[in-house]
Order: C-alpha cells, then structure tokens, then sequence
C-alpha cells in the first residue's frame, strides 16, 4: 500500500489522504447518529404526545412508538449510508480538479530544477496554481535568473581573463623566441621590457585574487573611526612626489569639523591611492587635480577632480564593470588592469558608502567620489 502510495505521486496521495478523511467523517456521522438517534426520537414523541400518554396508552400504541422508532433509525442510517456513498464520489472528482491544480505546478517545479541542475540556465517554470505556488514559481523563476546571470558572469570572467594574459604572455613569448633565434639582443633593455610584462601578470593576479575575496566577501574589514583629513594625508604622503614629477598641480579642500567616518584604514587607503592614481595617470602635465571632503547627509563624501582627458557619457555607467576600459590600448600600454575601479566600488560597498563618477565629456576632466558612513560618538 505504501509503494502504491509513493509510486503513484502526489496526485495520488492528495486523493488518498482526501478519502480517507471523507471516510472518517462519514463512519463519525453513523456512529454519533447510531448512538443519538433512538434518544433523540423518544425525546421528540415524548413531547408531542405528552409525558404520561403511556398511562392512558395500551399495549398496541407501545409497539408502534417503538416500531416507528426503528423505522425511524434505519431510514436515517440507510439516507446517510447513501449520501456517504454520493458524498465519496463528489469528493473523488473535487480532489482530482483540486490536486490537479496543486500538483501540476509542483511538477513543472520539478522539471524546471531538474533542467537547471544539468545547466540549462534560461529555463522557467510558468505562473500557475494559487497564489501561494505562483509566489513560490515566481521566486524560484527569480533565483533562476540570478544564476543565469552568475554563470554568464562566470563565463565572461574566464573569457576575459585569457585575454588579459594572452598581451603580456604573448609579449614575452616574443622577446624570449627572437632572443633565442638571435634575432632580438638579450641585454638589459630586452630584460627589462620583459620584466615589465612579467610585473604586468604579477598585478593583474594580485588584483583578481582581492576582487575574487572581496565578491565572497571573504575580507574582514577593521573597522574604527578615522578623521577624513588622516585618510587623505595618508593617500597624498604616497603620491604627492609622482604629482610633482609630472608637473600636476595637487590641492586639497576639506570642510572644517568633519564628523569622523568608520572605516578600514588601509583599504579605505586603497580606494583613495586607486582614484587619486587614475587621476595622475590621465591628466596630462600642466593640469589640476584637486581633493576635497564634505558632509553629505549622515556620510562623508570624499571627491577627486581632475582636469584630464575626461570621460564620454556612454562610458560613464561601465567604469566600474570588471576589466572595462575607455580607451583599451592606451590603458593596457600603460600598464593598466580594467579592475582598480571595481575593486573600488566593492570595497566601498562594504563599507556601505556609494562611489560613481561624472565628467562633461572628452577633454572635460573628470569627478571621481565616494561616500562612508559618518561616526555619530
Ligand atoms: P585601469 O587599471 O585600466 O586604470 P580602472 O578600473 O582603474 O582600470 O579604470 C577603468 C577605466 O576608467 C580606465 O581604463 C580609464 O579608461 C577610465 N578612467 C579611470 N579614471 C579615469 C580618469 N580620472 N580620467 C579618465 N578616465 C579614467
């Protein structure tokens, strides 16, 4: 019976389980009816005819009060015994209508998850049943679509990956074959260009096993409360000699009494050397980049602005996406990875501030910003 059960599916249980407790009900009906009903019967004669009508009554009028009693009984048991019988009937046609309802979207459910775990990603399953199957249909049709856009990700990753390493891998390759064939002259100036390739790997890896630990949240951040003004410093000590160098003119404007932010310094550190970086890298010499800080609601906002080369509108929403670069060219001659900004944006995030950029165009400059929450002590 318990094979029978499980073999036939839901469907199957769902329609035992209804007869069963139609059983149930039916048998409690005759037996509450069986017990109660010859007492219930004499109760009523007893009324209409009177509570001493059996003095006056003779012997012929006592057999027929108890005759009518069991007529009475069993036409009451033969009426329930049949609509028992119709009542079963009923409810086997209702609970194939309603199990049909019910089972029907559990098994489009179950395909579906089956289809996905054996990678077929794009797959949904349709808004059917009551509201509370199509809310879970719609859920799960949901989590189906984050995973479609993680294994997309996935595989953009890897994608973008071999490309990033197939420049310098191919570069090298390169001066080490004309090397060999005698072609290009092994002295310093080869081994320093290849150095540089090899330094070119080195960052790209440090930087994809940060944004690899930091999208798994894999980084524990020490928070504390750190003057605005600290952090800034701290980012200028590190570049202000690289600013001089190239001829940009560095200043730095900081509202007075800024509340305190919480923060980690070293990867709040991070982000600041990242943007005031890109700053230095694409403003040519003779240009502007100034720092400031100001309140901005409970956050401190913190912006960089440069007089460089600017940014056109349609690239503005890409910057922060993974290995996503203006001008790929030019930034890959320079040494660059496509990934400072994202890695950026998820560590200000985990701090939950905000951070975006905005320029008027080409030639324009740009704004670089950032928020962190403010420490109310
Ligand atoms: P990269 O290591 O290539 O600089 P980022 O993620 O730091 O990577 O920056 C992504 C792209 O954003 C850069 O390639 C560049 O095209 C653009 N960018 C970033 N900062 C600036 C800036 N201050 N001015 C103009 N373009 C910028």
């Amino acid at each position: 019976m318990k094979d029978w059960l499980v073999r036939g599916g839901l469907r199957r249980r769902l329609l035992f389980m209804n007869l069963l407790s139609i059983a149930a009900g039916a048998i409690a009906l005759l037996t509450i009816t069986i017990i109660f009903a010859p007492g219930l019967h004499d109760r009523l004669m007893i009324a209409w005819l009177g509570p001493h009508w059996t003095d006056a009554a003779d012997a012929n009028m006592v057999e027929m009060e108890r005759a009518t009693n069991e007529i009475f009984t069993l036409a009451m048991l033969q009426a329930l015994t049949i609509s028992s019988g119709a009542a079963m009937i009923v409810a086997v046609v209702v609970s194939v209508v309603i199990s049909r309802q019910i089972v029907q979207p559990i098994e489009h459910l179950l395909q579906t998850t089956h289809r996905i775990a054996t990678g077929h990603y794009s797959e949904r399953v349709p808004l059917l049943g009551d509201h509370e199957l199509k809310r879970l249909a719609s859920q799960f049709n949901l989590m189906a679509a984050a995973l479609e856009r993680a294994e997309q990700r996935r595989i953009a990753l890897i994608g973008d990956v071999a490309h990033e390493l197939r420049t310098p891998l191919a570069t090298i390759a390169g001066y080490i074959e004309g090397m060999l064939d005698g072609v290009v002259e092994p002295d310093e100036a080869t081994w320093a260009l290849v150095l540089d390739e090899v330094y070119r790997l080195r960052r790209l890896t440090n930087d994809l096993q940060d944004l690899s630990r930091l999208e798994s949240h894999h980084i524990g951040l020490h928070l504390e409360p750190i003057e605005p003004i600290h952090l800034i410093e701290a980012a200028l000590a590190r570049l202000r000699p690289q600013f001089t160098t190239k001829g940009i003119a560095l200043s730095v404007q900081v509202s007075p009494h800024l509340p305190p932010v919480w923060a980690d310094r070293h990867r709040i550190l991070q982000v600041l050397v990242n943007l005031l970086g890109n700053a230095l890298q694409y403003t040519p010499t003779g240009g502007q980049v100034i720092i400031n800080a100001d309140t901005n609601g409970n956050a401190v906002r913190f912006c960089i602005q440069d007089t460089g080369i600017g940014i056109a509108a349609e690239h503005l929403p890409h910057l922060f996406e993974r290995f996503y670069r203006v001008d790929p060219s030019r930034t890959r001659a320079t040494g660059g990875t496509g990934i400072g900004l994202t890695i950026c944006k998820a560590l200000v995030e985990l701090h939950s501030g905000q951070i975006g950029a905005a320029s008027d165009g080409p030639g324009q400059g740009s704004t670089f910003w950032f928020t962190l929450p403010c420490c109310m002590i």
